[in-house]
């Protein structure tokens, strides 16, 4: 019996060769009908035996192609036309209201690659070789629905080969949008500094090899942005490029040919290896090998024991690292903290004085994207920073959560990102950076925009966080929508729950740099019973004075004088200040008279005195420096050494329980007077911190009737830690979430806003 059904796709599937799978599926299953791209999705109609069209359907929602995330296949009876006229792909319709998502960018495919390392194809050395399962995405769609006319190839006409692929349902580049050759497509140039092309001989992928390989900084125009590259091996270059990039200690990233390669740099585990080579390419953190590796200089990430590593994920990246036969230092292009240059004369002008050459194309960027990073925790990999290959992926909220309203959550201040809710998903941007910098606001401004329009969301709430003097904060509040407040590491708590497809409620440790409370004090040493609706500190660490306020962010220093005055009184905090800067007088004052100064409970800020105390690091040059550097320490210590334990002392005030450090702090002092070696210390400092702050959350979890505790907060980057807050509640029967593929630290927050939004009631509650 033949009948027609009307199959309706949603989820990500567009750009990922949806209709040509369908078309295949549906002349080998012997229907007819057509498939089409239209705002809500894929629209499919099937006619032909019953048991074929049923197994069509089947197939769409359980065998997708590899780029594909279906969210729901739903099918329905339409009366049979009764004509068999094959089966058709039909163009895009523009109309209807919803949008579909857009897709990642991704990683050049085998296939693609196969090709452009034939000397016999004609997309030999090709360096914008794509098809249908891989390419740019993300960073050209200029509008939706995605077509070659919405994205920045719009420009490049193609050529009658290409064409041809283009419309034949059978190749795999039919539909491909960015699709292209050497006779019809994007171009490479060699340029110099002040942007004028360099002639001579070889391509523009020799020339720049020659330069890197004669220790030269070359910019890179990649996907997301441009990339500073030098050789890796060269102590010199990499010198230079520090220097010119005005970045003292911040690790480099480096970009290695193949998989092999990054084994003999870095102890690559399962996880570790899955996410290197995956689709999504991004920076891989994981322990360099010991002793390094003589082809690396040690300027690329000083006193760390972790390296960045990522594979090419352009064809124009394998060319050069072929060219080059070696691992390239691959950082951001910019200088300092501003966001990455990718538009084509603001990057000259910019980045010009930083190197040496250009190697350039004329295929805009629309959307600047970072590379994504992630970190090998031994236990899987957890993000540290969800940008290219990422974003703008969807991801689903808790299905018990009613998300009801549109929403926009314009994230924290630093590690800035962007959400919009809608329908039970909350999609996020790409990384935008810090706002404090004007350059960085207009990208967030650009990427809000953006967002709102490729997936249609008119906001009925726009979520901030409670902190009034985030410039994100202050855009969100001159809107003209409803405005929510929510608290920072209510936010990050939540993250952590959308991570896990959970509701709550949760015990919620938040370990954190520094996020506004209510009350008006810094929070970052919490414990909350939270859920998506809401949330109640039942915990923090002790506060203590932040003398000097953001000054003491940049300046551990100052947090140890404020931590040695609480546990050791003014001669103690004096005898110590004394011997970690000549300032250390005024600080001691302005903590003892407490008057006016901003306390804090924050966990990142007693690693950072801590780090001070030890003589690990007493000012920072890049955020979280100490803390990440007293992990590093701690990961040194000789396995089975006497460390020590120190004591942190727990009391309720007013119902709240209180953790305090003190009794730590002043036994860490002492070990660090009587000589004890500092991976010492810094080791029995992770180790007291964990089990303590585990403890308060067994006994706060019991109290409050849980059997789960979620960790969240940058300050849960943190490896070791992690490892034994997870070990002691584990132990204690609990059930643990930590942060997979949406990082602990601000990076997260606007995804928890979002989160937290798309389920506030229509009437904002009194509280
Ligand atoms: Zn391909
Ligand atoms: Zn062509
Ligand atoms: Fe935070």
């Amino acid at each position: 019996m033949d009948e027609r059904r009307r199959i309706r796709v949603t989820g990500t599937v567009q750009g990922v060769g949806f209709r040509p799978f369908v078309y295949r599926e549906a002349v080998a299953l012997g229907l007819s009908g057509f498939v089409c791209n239209d705002a809500a999705g894929v629209l499919v109609e099937a006619e032909g035996d019953a048991v074929a069209v049923a197994a069509l359907c089947t197939v769409l929602a359980e065998r997708p192609p590899p780029l594909a995330r279906v969210r729901g296949v739903e099918a329905s009876a339409v009366p049979p036309l009764g004509v068999d006229g094959g089966f058709r792909i039909l163009e895009s319709d523009a109309g209807g209201s919803a949008r579909v998502p857009v897709s990642v960018d991704v990683a050049t495919c085998a296939d693609c690659l196969r090709e452009i390392g034939d000397p016999h194809d004609r997309r030999y050395r090709y360096p914008f070789t794509n098809c249908t399962n891989c390419g740019p995405r993300y960073t050209i769609v200029i509008a939706v629905p995605y077509d070659r006319a919405a994205t920045t190839m719009a420009g490049f006409r193609m050529c009658a080969e290409c064409q041809a692929e283009y419309d034949d349902p059978g190749d795999r580049r039919f539909h491909a949008q960015p699709n292209s050759c050497s006779a019809c497509g994007p171009r490479l140039t060699y340029r110099d500094p002040s942007g004028a092309p360099v002639t001579g001989s070889g391509d523009a992928v020799d020339r720049a090899a020659a330069d890197l390989m004669a220790g030269r900084v070359v910019g890179v125009k990649g996907l997301g942005g441009y990339h500073l590259a030098a050789l890796a091996g060269d102590e010199e270059a990499v010198a230079l490029l520090r220097r010119r990039k005005a970045r003292d200690d911040k690790p480099f990233a480096l970009m290695v040919g193949d998989v092999a390669t990054a084994h003999r740099i870095c102890v690559i585990g399962e996880a570790a290896e899955a996410a290197l080579s995956s689709i999504r390419r991004p920076i891989v953190l994981a322990p360099r090998r010991r002793p390094p590796v003589p082809a690396l200089t040690a300027g690329i990430a000083p006193g760390l024991p972790e390296l960045g590593l990522m594979l090419p994920y352009t064809p124009l990246h394998h060319l050069l690292i072929a060219a080059v036969g070696a691992p390239l230092v691959m950082t951001s292009g910019n200088l300092s903290d501003d966001p990455i240059a990718h538009v084509d004369g603001e990057a000259v002008e910019r980045l010009g004085p930083l190197v040496d050459g250009f190697l350039c194309h004329d295929r805009p960027i629309h959307i600047r994207c970072d590379d994504s990073v992630v970190r090998d925790t031994g236990a899987g990999v957890q993000s540290v920073r969800r940008s290219r290959g990422f974003a703008p992926e969807p991801l689903a909220l808790p299905e018990s959560w009613p998300a009801r309203r549109q929403v926009l959550a314009v994230g924290a201040e630093l590690k800035n990102t962007v959400a919009v809710a809608k329908e039970g998903t909350v999609v996020a941007s790409h990384h935008i950076g810090d706002l404090e910098h004007l350059a960085t606001y207009r990208s967030f401004l650009q990427a809000t925009a953006h967002l709102r329009h490729l997936y249609d969301v008119e906001p009925e709430i726009v979520v901030h966080d409670l902190h009034p003097e985030y410039l994100s904060s202050k855009f969100a509040e001159d809107l003209d929508l409803e405005a929510w407040a929510v608290q920072h590491h209510h936010a990050h708590i939540a993250s952590c729950l959308v991570d896990n497809g959970s509701c709550g409620p949760v015990l919620g440790i938040a370990f954190d740099g520094l996020g506004l409370g209510p009350d008006g004090t810094l929070w970052g040493g919490e414990w909350l019973v939270a859920d998506l609706a809401g949330y109640r500190r039942v915990g923090h660490l002790a506060p203590v004075p932040m003398p000097g306020g953001t000054a003491a962010i940049r300046e551990p220093w100052r947090m140890a004088i404020s931590w040695a005055a609480a546990a050791l009184g003014g001669s103690g905090a004096a005898a110590l200040g004394s011997r970690l800067d000549d300032r250390w007088r005024a600080v001691l004052s302005v903590v003892e008279r407490g008057e006016g100064v901003l306390r804090t409970t924050s966990a990142g800020r007693l690693f950072d005195a801590v780090a001070a105390i030890a003589r690990v690091r007493t000012r920072i040059t890049y955020e979280g420096q100490a803390a990440i550097e007293l992990e590093a320490l701690a990961s040194t210590a000789p396995a089975g050494a006497d460390v020590p334990s120190y004591p942190l002392t727990s009391r309720l005030v007013d119902d709240m329980s209180v953790l305090d450090p003190v009794p730590l702090i002043a036994a860490i002092v002492s070990d660090a007077e009587r000589g004890v070696a500092p991976a010492v210390i810094a080791a029995a400092f992770h180790e007291s911190l964990g089990t303590a702050a585990a403890a308060m959350a067994v006994r706060l979890a019991a109290a409050n009737g849980l059997t789960t505790v979620a960790l969240s907060g940058g300050v849960f980057q943190n490896v070791i830690l992690t490892r034994v807050v997870t070990r002691e509640l584990e132990a204690a029967g609990l059930a643990v979430l930590r942060h997979h593929q949406i990082p602990p630290n601000d990076g997260g927050i606007s995804i928890g806003q979002a989160a937290i939004g798309a389920g506030a009631p229509r009437v904002p509650s009194s509280s």
